[in-house]
């Protein structure tokens, strides 16, 4: 027989957290919490495994499920010395869904379930609060109603105001019982009408449809939705979870609320949350009063944190707070309810948290010795870090605030307002910079919020669902700005006496919370003492080196303050561009007088010879890999009348004669065309000029710095090793001239791009005049699949959605093919040259996934762009910290 639901609470727990595959993540801890003694309320959990059941055998349960859960429920009814359906004594209890990993989209909890006309009248004898029963069982109308079926919330939110407003009510906890009663008979009547089936009174009928509808939520279009943004497998399915009911709504004693053990923007070790006295359930986070601040130390004037409120509890709470950090060794958010004076738990997990935050977490669970350093370096998504590097607001910057709502994630940005999530994704698809603005989000604004820059709520606080999702996602976000008022309809917000319409500009401080008019300027961030120090831990641990893809003076002082340890590309056509060198440029490549050309190129070298000595002296002595002009020469052509009548005139020709020679260099295909060694070897003086260069900047930054320089040639698109040989004697033989002329020597290497499969596939025969190679993947991915990449677009995300390809192959290496080449590239360079350098300086060289493979492979080092080198370096430590595992740590 197959175990298909799981006790836990009052001294029977069947699960652990280990089990979160079977039991979900809610239920698993659950269990957990409950087996180490904190204060859970008993309850079972529907396995994950009923609901892959469920949809194998056409949305059917397995036969022995009832009996099971009538077994289970039966020990919550003993437990609780309660019945679920009594008229004296009823149980009630909620049907939470819970999946491997928390997934929005899925089913509302439904609280209360159990009561009817009878039960309602057992619960207030019982309690002896009729307000309270009444207020419990309109609640679970109302959710059961919207969550089960399928009446819209604002239905009943309409009734309540109505009924609010002619009975001159102001306050939820102001209505009597009597007039919930009443409310009672309205939520009925608006549910036949609009379900066109009655409101369920049989409680059996409850709870099974309850269960029911969280496992068909599984499949909605939120969920699926949900799962392929965040490729979760619809094979793991949702488990649920029904567990008696304690009440956070009986009065003045009672309160529900949500916190973390550390504050999860900021990851200081502070308690941190929000409660709400005589409330139940998600009242927090939905907005409905404001909640109140846990601690003191965090409370402002005129607030009622529960520390001084509901002392007792808040002591029993700070107790669970440390020992579910022991026990977990992690940041925990934590769902809780106080039921007159009396603490429970309902819900720990790992907590949500920005960048900064997981970084300061980590930084200081270590240092507490609640983790090793190891896991430390673990625990930080590498990707993240970006989040660390983004700027935030110029404080010099002239600004005029709008309002303040709450810091719910940090970070600047500035874009055009739009209300909708459509309306977001549709713009920011356009490449404008957007800013979503919303009285409140759910689930369905998911993709708009991913789509935009940052965030803005009008109500809600800091747990709510903008709040957290934004971090998640490493958005900005400004939570619950009250002043705001929000127009739909008009498509306008309003705040004071400024009114902003859709398309026009706001800058959101997610640090502050402070909202400002039009396009505030930002400045770059600074790097924390605890960035440098996991730095510190990772650079440690890691083997890959890591370089930055940098030709500007700009980005390669970036590079180096973000730890590169050298330039693995630098890419000499983008030097070509400045406005004092693209006329030569030109000349060079239209000029059919040999002397002219030749005049031309000259006039090249000097700002080649300068660039190249900046690079020398910021790196100051760490390799700079420069790769000789690769990109097609057309590229380089005038497009413009005028541009084109400059050429002519430096020429001697006639314009006509220029578009003519522009004409001709037009190329079909020149991805695959005239560009790269092909160049070269055509026009040798170019390479030739640039090798120049390349020598005498080395020579004279080496006599600057008084130390040795390490410039390395990289041939770009070589396929035989017939190109790669010819190639490279011309480059020797031209330094050679150089250093005679200079009457010193250079210590310099000469390696190429693996880019082309040819190139991996002869890489043994290459690597005999090669001193290294550099993997070019995003060339390498488009010559691999045949296909390019500015003609992806239209039909690489088909692919994606389809699982036709599991994943971007430009964003993360394609490891059974593209990578596979890299891999024989490895292998058969070293056989023939044990101690050839390799590296890779393609886009993947700051992805984490592909840093892992190149890790693997046995690469020596990544080249990325300088933002994302710190990315790497971390990235490079934790796929040293994988494969060690993997291996096995000597005993
Ligand atoms: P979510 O997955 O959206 O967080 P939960 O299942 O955690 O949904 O339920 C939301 C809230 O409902 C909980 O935080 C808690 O306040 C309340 N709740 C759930 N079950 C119970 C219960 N048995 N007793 C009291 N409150 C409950
Ligand atoms: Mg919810
Ligand atoms: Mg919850």
């Amino acid at each position: 027989m197959t175990k298909w639901v799981y006790s836990f609470g009052d001294g029977l727990n069947e699960g652990r957290a280990e089990m979160r595959n079977l039991l979900g993540g809610k239920g698993a801890n659950l269990a957990e919490m409950a087996a180490n003694g904190l204060p859970v309320p008993p309850g079972f959990t529907i396995t994950t495994e009923v609901c892959s059941a469920f949809y194998e055998n056409g949305r059917k349960y397995p036969d022995d499920l009832r009996a099971q859960v009538a077994d289970a429920l039966a020990r919550v009814e003993k437990s609780m010395g309660l019945r679920f359906g009594d008229a004296q004594a009823p149980l009630l209890v909620s049907v939470r869904s819970g999946a491997r990993v928390s997934m929005p989209g899925m089913m509302d909890t439904v609280l209360n379930l159990g009561l009817n006309d009878e039960t309602v009248e057992g619960l207030a004898r019982s309690s002896g609060d009729a307000r309270f029963a009444w207020d419990s069982y309109r609640r679970f109308i109302q959710m059961y109603g919207s969550v089960v079926m399928g009446v819209p919330h604002h239905h009943f939110e309409d009734v309540l105001e109505q009924f609010k407003r002619a009975g001159k009510v102001e306050d939820d906890t102001a209505i009597t019982a009597d007039q919930w009663r009443a409310i009672v008979a309205d939520y009925r009547h608006l549910i036949s009408t609009h379900a066109g089936t009655e409101f369920p009174t049989d409680p059996q009928d409850q709870l099974w449809g309850a269960i029911g509808a969280v496992f068909g939520s599984w499949m909605n279009p939120r969920a699926n939705t949900y799962r392929k943004l965040h490729e979760i497998p619809a094979s793991w399915g949702t488990a649920v979870n029904v567990q008696s009911m304690v009440f956070g709504n009986m009065g003045d004693d009672c309160a529900t609320g949500v916190c973390f053990t550390r504050d999860p923007s900021t990851g200081e070790n502070i308690f941190y949350g929000e409660y709400l006295i005589n409330a139940q359930g998600e009242d927090v986070v939905a907005g409905i009063r404001t909640p109140q601040p846990m601690a003191c130390a965090r409370a402002e004037a005129g607030q009622h944190p529960m520390e001084t409120t509901l002392p007792q509890a808040y002591a029993e709470l700070l107790r669970v707070r440390s020992i579910l950090e022991t026990h977990y060794k992690d940041m925990q958010d934590i769902e809780f309810t106080v039921q007159r004076n009396v603490l429970y738990i309902l819900q720990t997990r790992s907590g949500k948290r920005t960048a900064a935050a997981a970084l300061k977490i980590a930084i200081d669970m270590a240092r507490e010795g609640l983790i090793t350093q190891e896991d430390a370096i673990r625990r930080v998504p590498a990707a993240s870090l970006d989040q660390l590097l983004h700027p935030t607001l110029d404080p010099k910057a002239e600004r005029v605030q709008l309002t303040r709502g709450l810091p719910a994630s940090p970070g600047a940005a500035a874009g055009a307002v739009v209300f909708s999530a459509e309306e977001c994704e549709a713009r920011a698809a356009k490449g404008e910079d957007v800013i979503l603005v919303r009285i409140e989000t759910s689930p369905e604004d998911v993709h708009g919020m991913h789509a935009a820059r940052g965030v803005l709520t009008t109500r809600g606080g800091m747990t709510s669902h903008a709040a957290v999702v934004a971090r998640g996602m490493g958005r900005v976000c400004v939570a619950g700005a009250g002043s705001i008022h929000v127009d739909y309809a008009a498509g306008t917000m309003t705040v004071g006496a400024h009114t902003i319409a859709q398309g026009e500009w706001i800058t959101l401080d997610g640090g502050t919370g402070a909202v400002y008019l039009g396009r505030v300027p930002t400045i770059a961030p600074t790097l924390s003492d605890d960035f440098n120090t996991l730095m510190g831990w990772a650079d440690s641990v890691r083997r890959l080196g890591v370089r930055a893809n940098a030709e500007t003076p700009d980005d390669a002082a970036t590079a180096r303050r973000f730890g590169a340890e050298g330039i693995g590309l630098a890419r000499t056509e983008h030097m070509f561009f400045g406005p004092d060198r693209i006329g030569l440029v030109r000349q060079m490549i239209i000029a059919d007088d040999e002397l002219v050309r030749q005049k031309a190129i000259a006039g090249l070298l000097p700002f080649q010879r300068d660039d190249f000595a900046s690079l020398f002296r910021i790196m100051a002595g760490l390799p700079v890999t420069v790769r000789l002009l690769d990109p097609p020469l057309h590229e380089f052509l005038p497009h413009e009348e005028a541009e084109m009548a400059e050429v002519a005139q430096a020429l001697g020709k006639s314009v006509e004669e220029v578009r003519n020679r522009c004409a001709a260099l037009a190329e079909t295909n020149p991805m695959l065309g005239h560009r790269g060694c092909r160049l070269g070897l055509t026009s040798p003086e170019i390479y030739a000029m640039q090798v120049r260069a390349l020598i005498q900047a080395a020579v004279i930054v080496e006599k600057e710095l008084g130390k040795p320089i390490r410039p390395e040639i990289m041939i770009p698109l070589v396929a035989t090793q017939a190109e790669l040989a010819t190639t490279r004697r011309a480059a020797e033989d031209e330094i050679a001239r150089v250093l005679k002329e200079e009457g010193t020597n250079i210590n310099y290497f000469i390696g190429t791009m693996i880019e082309l499969p040819r190139a991996a596939i002869q890489a043994d025969r290459i690597a005999e005049y090669a001193d290294f190679f550099s993997f070019g993947t995003n060339d390498l991915t488009q010559t691999t699949f045949g296909l390019s990449r500015d003609d992806a677009g239209s039909f690489l995300p088909y692919y994606v959605d389809n699982g036709l390809l599991p994943r971007d192959p430009f964003v993360s290496i394609d490891r059974d093919g593209v990578g596979a080449l890299v891999r024989l590239g490895v292998e058969r360079g070293r056989q023939t040259s044990p101690d050839l350098k390799l590296g890779i300086c393609g886009e993947h060289g700051g992805d984490p996934d592909s840093i892992a493979f190149f890790d693997e492979v046995g690469l020596d080092y990544v080249s990325c762009s300088p933002f994302r080198v710190p990315v790497a370096r971390l990235a490079a430590a934790q796929a040293a910290l994988a494969t060690r595992n993997r291996v096995g740590s000597p005993a």
